[in-house]
């Protein structure tokens, strides 16, 4: 089945869902069906969830919703903003929320707040779908209809880009078509100019760990603050940090048709952790393609950058020989990494940026 640019696969039945569905309705009224709570279904992917939940529970209650729209830049915590909200009445009442599905927790966050100084005598989420492999934690989920995998889903009201909300069954995106590239290679070898040009070609998501950092550094965010000595000098900045980063990232775009991973990995505890991370949501990477160049032509690439760029790890030799060290020391290994897993392509970075991009273009299509 295809939604705009992609394809999906079946993945559970109208019967399956419905199940599910059931199953969370018989264990609130468990709980519930001496009082009148208030449901409160989060739009717009709970309409059908709340629809069939209320057909499955028929006891004395009042419905609800409220609407949340959450916009996701590179900050990792996103931004969500009210556009339904609450009803007046809640306050000293048993609110339960409907979710359709539960998986970073981010949107969550902003619905707790929601009700915080509500007064409400008790507060209860219910979600059909749930990614426990992926949320983050922060708050009790109280009932589940089924855990799922970390994977992209639509229909049964939620959405690829709106459309698939109408369909009875859930389906999965079909990763098989994706494409995810590692750009390799030296500070100055050419992988974010090269990237822009990728991305537009094969459709995919650049993500950049030099320019998140540089990111949250100009926004003076906690990971900003952390990452910055580290930059400064020239130093990678510790894995933990950066894993947990980059798994952000790609997690703010579940609906990607592949990655160019830039700056990423850099050590062999981000390959081994950038593997696993993937695995998990039945991705891989197709194939690493370092970009190679010498060290004195870098050099002077990236003195130059400095100079327009403002980046001070740009402009002082020391710095940029440091960065080449910790190459050298921490991400050169890497190649053997991938040349056995049989991923590993290298091409001349030496040239005009075209022809570089052919280059790069040809190992692509060959994959
Ligand atoms: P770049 O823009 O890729 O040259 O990255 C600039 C700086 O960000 C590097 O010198 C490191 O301090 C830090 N950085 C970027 N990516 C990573 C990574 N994968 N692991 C550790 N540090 C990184």
């Amino acid at each position: 089945m295809k939604l705009h640019d992609k394809t999906f696969v079946p993945y559970l039945s109208e019967t399956a869902v419905l199940q599910a569905v059931e199953k969370v309705a018989q264990a609130v009224a468990e709980d519930y069906k001496h009082q009148t709570p208030i449901f409160v279904g989060v739009l717009n992917g709970a309409f059908m969830f709340v629809a069939d939940f209320l057909k499955a529970y028929q006891y004395p209650c009042e419905v609800s919703f409220v609407k949340l729209s959450s916009y996701q830049g590179l900050t990792s915590t996103g931004i969500v903003e009210t556009l339904l909200d609450l009803p007046e009445n809640v306050e000293g009442r048993s609110v339960i929320i409907l979710e359709d599905i539960i998986d970073t927790g981010r949107t969550l966050k902003e619905l707790v707040h929601l009700f915080a100084d509500k007064n409400v005598k008790e507060f209860k989420i219910a979600t059909l779908f749930y990614k426990s492999s992926v949320y983050n934690g922060e708050y009790t989920i109280d009932y589940v209809g089924l855990d799922i995998p970390d994977k992209f889903v639509v229909g049964y009201g939620l959405d690829y880009n709106e459309l698939g909300r109408n369909l009875k069954e859930v389906y999965q995106l079909n990763q098989n078509q994706m494409i995810n590239l590692v750009l390799f290679g030296k500070p100055g070898a050419g992988k974010g100019t090269q990237a822009e040009f990728l991305k537009e070609k094969y459709n995919l998501k650049h993500i950049s760990t030099g320019d998140v950092f540089r990111y949250n550094m100009k926004n003076d965010t906690e990971l900003g603050t952390l990452a910055k000595s580290y930059i400064d000098r020239g130093d990678l900045v510790p894995d933990e940090v950066t894993i947990k980063m980059l798994q952000d990232e790609v997690e703010k775009n579940p609906e990607a048709s592949g990655f160019i991973f830039d700056g990423f990995p850099r050590t062999a505890a981000q390959a081994e952790a950038l593997d696993a991370f993937l695995a998990e949501k039945d991705m891989k990477i197709n194939a690493t393609i370092a970009l190679e160049a010498n060290d004195e032509v870098l050099i002077q690439r990236l003195l130059e950058r400095g100079k327009v760029s403002g980046r001070t790890d740009d402009q002082d030799e020391n710095k940029i020989r440091n960065r080449f060290e910790e190459y050298n020391q921490k991400t050169a290994p890497l190649k053997e990494f991938y040349e056995t897993q049989g991923k590993f392509h290298s091409v001349n970075g030496i040239g005009a940026i075209d022809e570089i991009t052919l280059r790069l273009a040809k190992v692509i299509e060959e994959l």
